[in-house]
């Protein structure tokens, strides 16, 4: 063999740099399913699936091109990490030397390059170009910035790629229409929705979930709704569907929820997109054609825009720049443990109980379910970060560490002090009350803050704020907040306090 060309579970694009200049007759493709990656924390069967799946699809692409491909399938080999895998595969065959594309996540870069350091074999490492901005130029960006806002990121790729610009400045009169598309369905509800397509799965599908079944039965999430896009023409098809059917509403009721509809106006793309199996730019390509076609307005096309090439690279970039330090960053020392019902959706609370079933369900939460209902609850409980961390990366199938990380270490959980958000997300049940249905159908009352009918949110609320004012009371957008709170009679604090510290004894009992 002359180059050992890897090829991970997140890499399945054809234009993967490992790819290029393949040689059909001296080359060879490596990929592996080690089953470290299904339990180092636990993971959902449907993101074991999807992986597996998309690889087999891969592989099986790249072998009727005629390119020769060693593939260790979960089932035919005794290794338990891909470190392991490699360096035993290494010392067989002998490469001249190796090469990989960038790997999305700091463990299992780390752990390749030690494999081939073991086998005495030069590891050579591709920038992914799969995304927008390369990991030095966001550290170029970054450099000699006090503060590293996604806003300011985000308006630099949008000039710098000329993405929904003219004369140099933002379409449609403004670079954010973020009051626009703030809306929520309101007493009526969402009406009739479209119904997002989805991919039955075939042959090579059916037998991966066989296999996850009988190799991981602990597992937690359901399978019988299984239906990702496992191949880039499924994804691909994803993408026009969205856009087609969707992308038009995307905007204002991007941070609307309702009880049973787990997708709404959202694209459902961030498993193909982080899988590789479509690129950001041809996404962004078609949401720009939509609006110019007048198929969509500028208010929900921006808005898409901003979370491939704002969000998503920019968490990116933060990733890289924090690794490996930002898995232990817990600034507001929270210490309680996961609640138990996370892996369940065993709750009364409705909107948890609806949030976490459909991501057992579905291995999927849009994305305010995930800020503003199960990051929040653990926000404002007080959840010690790593074990947050650990759930996300466990329970979403679009679930990769570059990006799973700084959306809840950072985003969610204020882990980092408020490098990526400047404040915590906190809020009572009254934000989920103006956003959904599920208080109507919940036996709590988001305005309720003590005795049996308070809303979990709105005492953990309140009790939030106490906890930490010192750090954020100065916060220039939360001065509300604090003149709420510094209304509240000393003795209607005190026992909302109380009520909080119960709850936190209760919950940890059952974790
Ligand atoms: P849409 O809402 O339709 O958005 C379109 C696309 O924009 C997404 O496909 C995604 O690629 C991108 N995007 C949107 N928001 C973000 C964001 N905040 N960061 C990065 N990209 C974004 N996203 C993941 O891809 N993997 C994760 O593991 C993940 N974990 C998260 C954990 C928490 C606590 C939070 C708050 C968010 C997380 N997100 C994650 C971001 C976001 O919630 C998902 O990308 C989105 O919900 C995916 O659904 P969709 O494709 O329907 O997205
Ligand atoms: Fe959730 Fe509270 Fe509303 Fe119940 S009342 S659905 S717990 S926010």
């Amino acid at each position: 063999v002359h180059v050992l060309r890897i090829v991970l579970g997140d890499q399945l694009n054809r234009t993967n740099p490992a790819l290029r200049d393949c040689d059909p007759q001296r080359d060879l493709i490596w990929l592996c399913e080690a089953p470290a990656e299904a339990t180092h924390v636990p993971s959902h069967r449907a993101r074991t699936v999807l992986f597996l799946s998309a690889m087999r699809h891969f592989r099986d692409q790249l072998r009727a091109e005629g390119l020769s491909v060693r593939y260790l399938a979960l089932d035919q080999h005794h290794y338990h990490s891909l470190g392991e895998a490699l360096q035993a595969d290494l010392s067989a065959l002998r490469p001249e030397r190796v090469c990989l594309t960038q790997p999305g996540e700091y463990r299992v870069a780390t752990e390749l390059a030690a494999a081939c350091e073991a086998a005495g074999l030069p590891l050579q490492v591709l920038e992914d170009d799969h995304f927008l901005c390369a990991r030095a130029e966001f550290e170029g960006w970054a450099r000699g910035r006090k503060e590293l806002r996604m806003e300011h990121f985000y308006r630099w790729i949008r000039r710098r790629d000329g993405v929904l610009l003219q004369d140099g400045e933002p379409v449609g009169g403004a670079w954010n229409f973020d009051k626009d598309n703030r809306k929520a369905f309101g007493r009526q509800g969402p009406g009739l929705l479209p119904e997002p397509l989805g991919f039955a799965p075939d042959a090579v599908t059916r037998e991966v979930m066989a296999l996850v079944e009988a190799r991981f039965p602990h597992a937690p999430g359901r399978l019988d709704r299984f239906d990702w896009p496992v191949t880039a023409a499924q994804a691909q098809a994803a993408l026009e569907d969205f856009i087609r059917h969707r992308l038009a509403a995307f905007g204002p009721f991007q941070d609307a929820m309702w009880q049973g509809e787990p997708y709404l106006y959202h694209a459902r793309l961030s498993a193909a997109l982080n899988l590789k199996l479509l690129d950001p730019r041809q996404a962004v390509a078609a949401a720009v054609d939509a609006w110019r076609d007048g198929r969509a307005p500028i208010a929900s096309v921006e808005g898409f825009v901003r979370q491939i090439i704002g969000w998503r690279e920019y968490v990116r970039g933060l990733y890289w720049l924090r690794m490996p330090q930002a898995l232990d960053e817990n600034v507001l020392t929270a210490q309680q443990p996961l609640p138990a019902f996370y892996w369940s959706a065993d709750t009364p609370y409705v909107c948890l109980a609806d949030s976490i079933g459909q991501v057992l369900e579905h291995g999927y939460a849009h994305h305010i379910q995930r800020l503003m209902v199960t990051g929040l609850f653990a926000l404002l409980l007080g959840v010690e970060p790593r074990r947050v961390h650990q759930w996300y990366l466990a329970m979403f199938v679009d679930a990769v560490e570059w990006v799973e990380a700084p959306n809840t270490l950072g985003m969610s959980q204020f882990a980092d002090g408020g490098r990526l958000a400047s404040k915590p997300y906190a809020a009572s049940g009254a934000y989920i009350a103006r956003m959904s249905n599920y208080c109507r159908h919940c036996r709590f009352d988001p305005k309720q803050s003590v005795g049996d009918q308070a809303c979990p949110f709105t005492t953990l609320f309140w009790d939030f704020l106490a906890r930490h004012r010192e750090r954020f009371a100065g916060h220039p957008r939360t001065a509300l907040m604090w003149r709420n709170l510094d209304r509240l009679e000393p003795d209607t604090l005190a026992a909302i306090r109380q009520q909080a510290e119960r709850l936190r004894r209760q919950l940890a009992d059952g974790a």
